[in-house]
């Protein structure tokens, strides 16, 4: 019972500290990083600001920062469960995430299972062509550049990371993608592609870091043949396809649902 009103009183002090008074540390593109009076643990909070095409494409998709909050919860929980571990501690609001605090590597990880996109543009290959294996592929997060795709040799020339990290990376991308490929199914979508960011604790722990959500993935409507009508994801903004929110909030619906169905 002592135990129980602990908890409860822990969980109102968490509740209502406005942390975000003053401390902002960062603010991007999808997100604003505040500090916490502890060092290891950040807040993440979710905009409904949108951009595409390396911010040259600028809009709002209203409600989205709480949409994508909650969707990303629910995948680092489920994440976290099968062994994936990432900075995921929990969402004080529907917007705000607790995160550990980590140096973000400046790679964006982006494994396919189908083209389109990027891939197609640069390799020809038809949209929606099911790829033999998944692709994993490295891009330097660097807006100046204009997040160029990475080599290898590039990246550790760069000393981007090492090649112990590259191939650590590579084997949890992988394994990301299996567990959410099947996430995904029980949703009715398939996972066409998706962008991971990972980064370093104070104990030089890698970890699986950023978001997992509509704005990140390309996810695909398994029931809807057309390939307009079947996007749930970013491209609908991108691609001036309509129909943003409702295709974000459809997507949050089925990943609650699944989750619900897991736990
Ligand atoms: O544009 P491209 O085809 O390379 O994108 C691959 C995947 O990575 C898509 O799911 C896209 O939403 C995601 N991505 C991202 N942030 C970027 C670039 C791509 O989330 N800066």
């Amino acid at each position: 019972m002592i135990k129980a009103d602990y908890l409860q009183n822990l969980s109102i002090i968490t509740m209502s500290v406005d942390w975000s008074v003053n401390s902002k540390l960062y603010e991007g593109k999808a997100k604003i990083i505040y500090k916490t009076p502890d060092p290891e643990i950040l807040l993440a909070e979710f905009k409904d600001d949108a951009t595409a095409f390396n911010a040259q494409k600028r809009g709002h998709i209203a409600g989205k920062g709480e949409i994508n909050c909650r969707i990303s919860s629910i995948l680092f929980q489920y994440l976290a469960a099968n062994g994936i571990q990432n900075h995921f501690i929990d969402s004080p609001t529907p917007n705000q995430m607790r995160v550990r605090a980590v140096k973000i590597l400046p790679l964006e990880v982006v494994t396919r299972n189908i083209a389109a996109g990027s891939l197609c543009q640069q390799t020809g290959l038809p949209q929606g062509q099911v790829l033999p294996r998944p692709l994993v592929e490295f891009y330097y997060k660097n807006d100046a550049l204009g997040d160029p795709l990475l080599t290898q040799d590039r990246l550790l020339l760069l000393n981007l990371a090492t090649g112990l990290q590259v191939d650590k990376i590579r084997h949890l991308a992988l394994d990301i993608n299996k567990f959410l490929q099947s996430f995904w199914q029980r949703c009715g979508i398939t996972l066409v592609d998706f962008k991971l960011e990972f980064g370093l604790d104070s104990q030089q722990e890698l970890l699986l870091a950023d978001e997992i959500s509509p704005d990140t993935c390309r996810l695909w409507d398994i029931a809807a043949e057309d390939p307009q009508h079947r996007v749930l994801d970013k491209d609908r903004f991108r691609r001036d396809l309509g129909n943003v929110e409702n295709a974000y909030q459809e997507v949050l619906r089925r990943v609650s649902k699944v989750a619900n169905d897991i736990s």
